[in-house]
């Protein structure tokens, strides 16, 4: 590979870093596992970083939606936020730089919309209009603020 390698993922099991470096190969990119020992010829145990997966440059995008899929939010701290992939949460409040920053629950906030607007219609017998609306509700919240800052409020 003549490109430069940049490294995508870190991890502190072996384990984990095969099954990663696997997955990428699967889909047809090239990885490089690199051990970081702390020095040289040392046993295993003595291994205090972990290691580093690392493709070109030109496939670190595909690399990283790919590792997002495999490992879930569980693995979200070991995984290196992505422009590509907008399920990772900003790391800090756009407005004050707190990091307290939490993503509003899309989900909760359709069914609660959805369950209001039947109920009205239902009291006025309008079911037509519920059928609208829930739709309506649902690009609504499809638009809204995905993400909400704890300490100041701010939504964006
Ligand atoms: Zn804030």
């Amino acid at each position: 590979m003549s490109d430069p390698l940049v490294t995508i993922s870190m991890y502190r099991l072996e384990s984990e870093a095969f099954l990663a470096k696997g997955a990428l190969e699967a889909a047809g990119i090239d990885a490089v596992l690199v051990g970081q020992y702390s020095a040289s010829n040392l046993p295993h145990e003595s291994f205090s970083g972990g290691y580093s997966l690392r493709v070109a440059a030109e496939d670190a995008e595909h690399a990283d939606a790919i590792l997002n899929q495999i490992h879930g939010v569980a693995h979200a701290e070991y995984v290196r936020p992505s422009d590509a992939d907008d399920a990772a949460p900003p790391s800090r409040c756009e407005q004050c730089g707190s990091p307290e920053v939490r993503k509003v629950q899309k989900l909760a906030m359709f069914a609660v919309l959805a369950v209001l607007i039947t109920a009205v219609f239902i009291a006025v017998d309008q079911a037509m209009w519920i059928f609208y609306s829930v739709i309506a509700a649902g690009i609504f919240t499809l638009l809204a603020a995905r993400w909400q800052c704890r300490n100041c409020g701010y939504r964006w």
